[in-house]
């Protein structure tokens, strides 16, 4: 189970139940579509290709680990989703799954929004040209400096968290002499996670404003009489690593009671609602995420008969997905350093990254797949775990793998679905060096994150 918070909320446990991987897949040498990106494949040799390019040239040019990113598969997916929801609708990525400028740029090509939480985010993504009106501003303790930023660039929305941000960003609006946009986000008592929600209790999180106790009708009353504000909408997030949609259509349902409240009480209807991200993606087999055309459907057809049961003008929907988009399109290629077989448990199988640069598994049980990836093999399957190399045992990135048995040093393996919070959650720890981000598309390999370097870690140290 969970026993961290996930920058969603409390709780967001990203965990599948155990028991994956009970017996070994038939084919250990078959890459499974449901968690690769779209162009990988074996060449004649056996040897893994992405975009057009094998991962040994990939290796050898850019080192690893690396995190390789598919450019046609990020860009197909946020093209679908934008699809998916048309013009009556917008698609914000959320950045924090993956930020980098090429990705801004792919994103403001293929005509999405982006979310952002910081000043760091921010300033990506205006340094990468994306237009200010489609960047909405998120966070629970936005500084005032982050405000004053977000405000005098113009950003198109941000998401109020408290009421003393209500008063902040009204001052801050005002002293410049603007009417900033603004949602509030509320949380709805709604809890949604991998394959169930939980419908009680769950306004215990430092993320928005209870609809309970008539609080978020409070803070729109407050938002509401503050002319540095302009309330567009009502903001709903309700988890991550989502499967089913009921909590979306509890979370709707209970979004639309407040906009018919604040029609009722204040005579305007609000012209927004944003039901954030979350939708889950493929990490194992075993999962079976939902196409956004369908997700897109199912959401506007719940929030289209909310409001016409409400009597309101169905508002403009805005959704946040992040590792819908980015997190099948990057697989993370490590080198097998070593090889440690554990009589009668399992083999421990050494690469040269870990939880440096995927913590999801530390911190969430998340789980993940693996293959050999350098060649193929028909060796029997072994029982594995791929750890990393740092001083701690729970630096593990697959907990429980079949990989071949004839596994040796030297053999490149590769990790799916590493594209979301993998290399945007990355650290420094026991001063590894990040990992770099290479994009590849049609025969082409090209750096848009670079690696780390000591120098990059030295630089901070001033001795
Ligand atoms: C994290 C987050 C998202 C994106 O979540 P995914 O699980 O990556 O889709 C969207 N909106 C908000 C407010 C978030 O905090």
């Amino acid at each position: 189970m969970s026993r961290s918070a996930h920058p969603a909320g409390p709780r967001h446990a990203d965990v599948l139940s155990e028991g994956h991987y009970a017996a070994p897949p038939a084919d250990l040498n078959a890459l499974d579509q449901k968690v690769w990106a779209q162009t990988v494949g074996r060449d004649a040799d056996g040897v893994v290709t992405v975009g057009g390019v094998d991962v040994k040239r990939l290796a050898e040019e850019f080192g690893t680990p690396a995190y390789i990113l598919d450019e046609a598969d990020f860009r197909a997916r946020a093209r679908a989703w934008r699809t998916a929801f048309g013009a009556g609708a917008d698609v914000f990525y959320a950045g924090k799954a993956f930020l980098s400028r090429a990705v801004v740029r792919w994103l403001h090509e293929e005509g999405l929004n982006l979310d952002v939480c910081s000043g760091g985010e921010l300033a990506t993504a205006l340094l990468a040209g994306m237009p200010a009106e489609r960047i909405a501003f998120h966070g629970n303790n936005k500084s005032t400096e982050e405000i004053t930023r977000a405000v005098e660039a113009g950003v198109g929305r941000i998401v109020l968290d408290s009421f003393q941000e209500i008063v902040r960003v009204a001052h801050v609006a005002r002293s410049l002499g603007k009417r900033q946009k603004v949602q509030i986000r509320i949380t709805v008592g709604v809890e949604a996670h991998t394959h169930e929600f939980i419908a009680t209790a769950h306004e215990d999180q430092k993320f928005g404003i209870p609809l309970a106790g008539g609080q978020a009708a409070e803070a729109v009353r407050r938002a509401l009489q503050l002319d540095g504000l302009e309330l567009i909408g009502i903001h709903s997030h309700i988890g991550s690593q989502i499967f089913d949609m009921s909590g979306f259509e509890v979370a709707a349902h209970r979004v639309v009671g407040l906009l018919k409240d604040i029609r009722d009480e204040h005579g305007v209807e609000l012209p927004e609602i944003d039901l954030g991200g979350g939708l889950g993606i493929a990490y194992t087999g075993d999962d079976d995420p939902r196409e956004p055309h369908e997700i897109a459907k199912a959401l506007t057809e719940i929030v289209t008969r909310e409001c016409e049961g409400a009597r309101l003008r169905t508002p403009r929907i805005s959704v946040e997905p992040g590792r819908a988009i980015v997190g099948p399109t990057a697989f993370t290629l490590y080198e097998v350093g070593t090889v440690k077989p554990l009589e009668g448990l399992r083999t421990y199988v050494s690469v040269d990254g870990g939880m440096s640069d995927n913590i999801r598994t530390a911190l969430y049980d998340a789980e993940y797949s693996v293959a050999l990836v350098s060649r193929t093999s028909d060796a029997q399957p072994m029982l594995a775990r791929v750890v990393g190399k740092h001083c701690e045992s729970g630096d593990i990135v697959v907990k429980d793998a079949f990989l071949p048995a004839d596994l040796a040093p030297g053999d490149l393996i590769a990790v799916p679905a590493t594209g979301a919070y993998c290399r945007s959650m990355a650290s420094n720890y026991n001063h590894a060096l990040r990992p770099p981000v290479v994009a590849v598309h049609d025969g082409e390999a090209r750096v848009i994150v670079r690696r780390e370097t000591e120098e990059d870690l030295l630089r901070l140290d001033v001795g």
